[in-house]
């Protein structure tokens, strides 16, 4: 995943002429190395103030551009227009990853008191009535103006801002749609809370040793640590953070606190209690439908997709329809599979959704001799990472150094450089892997600075990366599990597209694409991770230093296929519950539980899987900006996996192949269509094969 701030709409950097206030930081240009944010100078206290003065400033640059006597070009407009807000980019940077990083009560408050303010500044932005006419003249003279595709780019993106923020509203439909926006702003953020509140409230305690029966050693350690920082030294503590709650869910054989702590997991947001999202995600989605239509859409997917790959709502349905069918048999296949092993082991209850884990481990066993224990091992978190890097080295030419002397947030977080093969600067990447309860679950990439050209000088950008992975336990160094690598390697993928684009507007830069298409240059990195070539150069024990063995190697290509059904199946009913949210043409009050069971009853999701996030804890659909979007990562993959066939007929690091792929999609940011970009990459448009293939379904 990756996070981006929507709430400005084009806009950032310019010349600052403000001089220093005080001591805020955020009144001025950083004064760091690489100009990365003074972690150590920010305090709380800061946000609140440098927001209202970094809107103030940006309201007076605005009025300067739309109250101009020159007649609009593009330059003192949309450009303008573009460059404005620098302060205001600056402050938000920060907090916004800081709130999912690292926060507090008291950031949290402030993102309350903030979000509304930010909203109503959007929108002054986009209804202005004087800078949209501007913004339209230049817009109806672009076949004139002898723009390069980029700027060309720029002002079609700008014009289509405006419109679709409301700028050809009247005045009273406005002042609605600026009531909505508002509500969003704060409903959003409140729902994201509640979940990280939700995540960090449950924890299964265990006083007997032998309910700890089946659990790796590494499990059992981590567990008695996390009792010890609790105050509850003696004991172990299970919580629903995932390299805590999965291995148990794995090994477990104690099946009612299997059932304990997968069911505080699946009813995050739903106990009827002051965290419960219910009632928030349910009026989202109502704001959303009659937002819509203030806007001239018939549904908020209409409105989303317009803008993305998939254009409509229909083609995302068609698209999910062609996997679902085939990855719900298989998947019903693998349910077959495990009640047989209950069976054979003796019991005569039904495999459950919280039996899955546990049952596929022992299936995996017997079938091919292989569990995630044996691997993990191999996957010290340093040399997973090393591994990423090493990939991303041979194919670009690029190298990582860690720097020492960079202000930082967190002592868990590790800044490394990066630079061109001739040792020209590329930007910073910052890397914080490790679960904490101020930071939200999951794994994401986001920017501190974004890259851009200024006076025609690249800035160079400041990524992190962050994920919550298996922490090092006792003497044990960090030992990742297979999804973890995977995952590690994905957001390195979203990294390695802030990192290494090349444009000269922030807007257009990076990862500011479809969401549909910036998951492409995430998930191809994945498919390094799993190469047997790559895998024998990163994955080596960490006691031994002795490379994975070709015959474990060989166990992982043979098993991967496995469990697909089940994976393929949890996450398309994700996005099918997603779409259902969004394809809504009437804003009416709805029990989100009976919306929810009617959308998986209609897709016949069956009972020994729940949908990857149910409602009341779907983040990416009512906390961040995947609503009508979380189909991306499948629809993504039918590009990723073609486009990985590029190299694999080339060869796994072929240069020339990376040279394409780094020009036309990683340096290229949005720039372009992304379909065209990706043709000229690749030659012509991805076939679905690829996908059903790679899954195992076809
Ligand atoms: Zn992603």
């Amino acid at each position: 995943m990756r996070r981006r701030l929507l709430l400005m709409v084009f806009g950032v950097m310019a010349l600052s002429f403000y001089g220093a206030q005080g001591e805020n930081p955020f009144f001025q240009e950083f004064d760091t190395p690489y100009g990365v944010p003074p972690f150590d100078k920010i305090k709380l206290e800061h946000y609140a103030p440098a927001f209202d003065e970094a809107i103030k400033r940006h309201d007076v640059e605005i009025v300067a551009i739309a109250e101009s006597p020159d007649a609009p070009t593009f330059e003192n407009t949309v450009e303008a227009v573009e460059r404005s807000g620098e302060m205001l980019t600056r402050v938000s940077n920060v907090f916004f990853a800081q709130n999912s990083a690292f926060t507090s009560d008291e950031m949290q408050r402030i993102a309350k008191e903030v979000a509304p303010k930010l909203s109503k500044h959007g929108d002054d932005i986009l209804m202005n009535g004087k800078l949209f006419l501007r913004v339209k003249a230049v817009h109806q003279n672009k076949d004139g103006l002898g723009l390069t595709p980029e700027r060309r780019k720029l002002l079609d993106e700008a014009y289509k801002s405006f419109v679709r923020n409301g700028a050809n509203l009247d005045k009273e439909k406005q002042a609605e749609l600026r009531g909505i926006n508002e509500q969003l702003s704060v409903m959003t953020l409140k729902f994201g809370e509640n979940i990280l509140k939700e995540n960090n409230r449950f924890e299964l305690v265990i006083e007997n040793k032998e309910d700890l029966a089946g659990l790796p050693e590494n499990a059992v350690t981590a567990a008695a640590e996390a009792a010890k920082e609790r105050g509850q030294e003696g004991k172990w503590v299970f919580t629903l953070h995932k390299p805590s709650m999965i291995p148990f869910l794995q090994y477990s054989g104690r099946r009612e606190l299997r059932e304990k702590i997968f069911k505080a997991y699946i009813n995050r947001g739903d106990n009827n209690d002051e965290l419960d999202n219910k009632k928030t995600l349910s009026e989202i989605a109502m704001l959303r439908v009659e937002r819509a239509h203030l806007l001239g859409y018939k549904t908020h997917a209409d409105y989303v997709l317009e803008e993305n790959m998939a254009k409509t709502p229909d083609k995302v349905y068609e698209f999910l329809e062609r996997v679902w069918k085939p990855a719900l048999e298989r998947a019903k296949g693998e349910v077959a599979e495990m009640q047989r092993m209950i069976e054979a082991e003796g019991h005569d209850f039904k495999l459950a959704a919280w039996d899955w884990w546990y049952y596929a481990e022992k299936v995996k066993k017997a079938k091919y001799d292989l569990n995630e224990e044996m691997l993990r091992p191999y996957f010290e978190l340093e040399n997973v990472r090393q591994g990423a890097f090493d990939v991303a080295s041979k194919l670009y030419g690029i190298t990582f150094e860690e720097v020492s002397g960079v202000p930082k947030y967190h002592e868990d977080v590790r800044v490394f450089e990066v630079k061109e093969a001739d040792g020209e600067h590329v930007g910073l990447l910052y890397v914080d892997y490790f679960p904490r309860e101020s930071k939200r679950g999951g794994a994401w990439m986001g920017a501190y600075k974004d890259q851009m050209k200024k006076d025609g000088k690249r800035v160079a950008p400041v990524i992190v990366n962050c994920g919550n992975f298996s922490k090092p336990t006792g003497d044990v160094p960090a030992l990742l599990s297979w999804d973890e690598v995977t995952t590690l390697f994905h957001e390195f993928g979203h990294g390695l597209h802030g990192l290494l684009s090349n444009c000269t507007y922030s807007s257009l830069s990076g990862t500011s694409v479809a969401t549909d298409f910036v998951e492409l240059p995430s998930q191809i990195m994945e498919n390094w991770a799993s190469e047997p070539e790559v895998l024998k150069t990163y994955a080596k024990h960490y006691r031994t230093g002795e490379p994975m063995p070709d015959a474990l190697v060989e166990k992982i290509r043979k098993a991967r296929h496995f469990n697909q059904g089940f994976a393929t199946t949890e996450y398309l009913a994700a996005c099918f519950l997603d779409m259902d949210w969004h394809t809504l043409a009437e804003p009416r009050a709805l029990d989100p539980i009976e919306f929810e069971n009617a959308s998986l009853g209609k897709i016949g999701l069956i009972p020994e899987i729940v949908v990857r996030y149910r409602s009341p804890y779907f983040n990416h659909i009512f906390g961040n900006g995947y609503s009508a979007g979380y189909y991306s990562y499948i629809w993504a993959e039918v590009l990723d996996a073609d486009a990985f066939e590029a190299f694999k007929e080339k060869g796994l690091y072929d240069r020339e192949t990376a040279m394409r792929f780094r020009e036309y999609i990683l340096a290229a940011g949005g720039t372009d269509d992304p379909m065209t970009l990706y043709k000229k990459f690749r030659g012509s448009e991805p076939k679905i094969d690829g996908l059903l293939e790679r899954r195992g379904l076809k």
